[in-house]
């Protein structure tokens, strides 16, 4: 496919984070801890640069190519693990808080999930720390 995966370290929350380069030279970095994401790719065609700003991107020219660069906080994560191996970590928008915390270990107590690999964070804005509600994120 094209696609390089590197181990990198999380700019916010300096865990174990992705990125993946693609031939394209489109550059996507994740944080599956935090949720911190890191987007860079070239404007396409059909794309207009009001709708894209408003959408959080920023635009700019390198080298005369005009790209587009994203830049998503990590508000925190879920990770849930399924009994047959696979997984899916999904990042919290920013709503979600410490109250929500009940409910989603309730979820993960599901006889579907294999409770001690699955994960929830919250990211701590006012200390700027990530705190580990359930579980282990260092697997
Ligand atoms: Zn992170």
């Amino acid at each position: 496919m094209g696609t390089l995966t590197e181990e990198i370290n999380c700019l916010q929350c300096g865990g174990k984070a992705f990125k993946e380069t693609y031939k394209t030279n489109e550059i996507y970095e994740y944080c599956p801890i935090c949720g911190y994401a890191k987007e860079v790719s070239r404007l396409k065609k059909n794309e207009k640069i009001e709708d894209l700003e408003l959408d959080g991107w920023v635009i700019y020219k390198i080298e005369g190519i005009t790209q587009k660069l994203r830049i998503t906080q990590g508000t925190g994560t879920i990770k849930f693990a399924m009994k047959n191996g696979r997984s899916q970590v999904l990042p919290f928008n920013g709503n979600v808080t410490k109250e929500h915390m009940p409910q989603y270990i309730k979820y993960l107590h599901n006889s579907k999930f294999d409770t001690n690999r699955c994960y929830i964070t919250l990211w701590d804005r006012k200390e700027n720390r990530l705190e580990v509600v359930f579980g282990n994120t260092s697997d």
